[in-house]
């Protein structure tokens, strides 16, 4: 074809067959389920990708093994409800949700950083039997540089070969943001390539992929980003409730002496905390009966021997964790939300 005289930007490959040697079957990993399903029609549909960027994406960007359910995320039980219905039962059963229920290709999460975007989309990838492709739209930027472009179109690529596929894009605001226009002509250029493969996958039907953007910055997306993301969603800070059923969760492995109502009084005292925040203060307050331990002993000591963890140790530990996420943030998401969020 014209591409074998195409020069290849990042090296061709290891491995080298003469034409007359017979065909060896690529080796099929170890770790299970991610190439067992491959069609035939494979090497046609990434004939045109840089082998080099499949095999990067199939190690860096792809993820079949994480097995997550909607019970391992707390609170967010309308988000959860909401995403359930609009696009996990139709990558399920595609053959009934044709059609006016045809699901949307594209949703956006956004709100306060470190409250389950991600958890979310992997849980959507898990109980939708999709293969998970996750990247952060700042490394295209950043990590790619140059390469950018054609890393988006591989991406892609790999994933319709991986069909159903999940595809989240963490910081989705600094890849179609307002700000572009300004930007240099290589951001530019990947806005574009996004563009045209979020149209590619809306437009064609029999596609089963779904692209979940992810943002801290929803504001800042322009127009032509919010019409490609037809469902938009608020994942706020976690409620009381969630806070509870987290802190629970965490500290549930944990050898500890709380009782019911110092669990209330930590999730009560964690008001304004993100999960990842909630995760950072029990991390910390359970270094507290290691701190207890003489210096000189820590080498030694039974693990059975360690006390456990205390409430003193969460009163403590709330010195030190502060809630990652400013209250005027909020305002922003909850407006942004009234105008342009889907409320489902
Ligand atoms: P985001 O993508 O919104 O920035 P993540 O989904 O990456 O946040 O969450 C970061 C970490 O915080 C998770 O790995 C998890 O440990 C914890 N976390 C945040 N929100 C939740 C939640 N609702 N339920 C359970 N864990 C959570």
């Amino acid at each position: 074809s014209s591409n074998s005289s195409k020069k290849r930007t990042l090296g061709n490959l290891g491995i080298r067959r003469k034409i007359n040697q017979k065909f060896i079957p690529p080796i099929r990993s170890n770790s299970g389920s991610c190439d067992e399903k491959l069609p035939a029609a494979v090497d046609e549909s990434l004939k045109n990708i840089d082998p080099k960027m499949v095999t990067l994406i199939k190690s860096e960007i792809m993820d079949c093994k994480t097995d997550l359910m909607w019970d391992d995320i707390a609170g967010l039980a309308f988000a959860k409800n909401a995403i359930q219905e609009a696009v996990v039962w139709p990558m399920l059963r595609p053959d009934i949700f044709t059609g006016l229920r045809r699901p949307p290709k594209g949703i956006l999460l956004f709100g306060p950083p470190g409250t389950g975007k991600t958890l979310i989309g992997k849980c959507v990838a898990s109980q939708s039997k999709s293969t998970f492709f996750s990247i952060s739209a700042s490394s295209l930027t950043s990590k790619w540089v140059g390469d950018g472009e054609k890393m988006v179109r591989a991406l892609f690529a790999v994933a319709r070969v991986h069909q159903p596929a999940v595809i989240f894009i963490d910081e989705v605001d600094s890849l179609l943001s307002q700000r572009s226009d300004t930007e240099h002509e290589s951001s530019r250029r990947i806005k574009t390539e996004f563009l045209v493969q979020l149209d590619g996958a809306t437009t064609d039907s029999d596609e089963r992929l779904l692209v979940i953007g992810a943002t801290n910055r929803p504001q800042e997306l322009d127009e032509a980003a919010r019409r490609r993301f037809v469902k938009r969603l608020y994942i706020p800070l976690p409620d009381y409730e969630a806070r509870l059923q987290l802190v629970q969760k965490l500290i549930c492995n944990e050898s500890h002496g709380l009782k019911d109502e110092d669990i209330q009084r930590i999730s009560s005292l964690s008001d304004g905390f993100s999960g990842a925040d909630i995760k950072n203060l029990c991390s910390e307050a359970s270094l507290g009966p290691i701190r207890s331990i003489d210096f000189n002993l820590i080498a030694h000591i039974q693990a059975s021997d360690v006390r456990p963890l205390l409430m003193e140790d969460f009163e403590k530990a709330f010195n030190r964790v502060k809630s990652s996420v400013c209250p005027n943030d909020l305002e922003q998401y909850i407006s942004w939300d009234k105008i342009y969020g889907s409320g489902f």
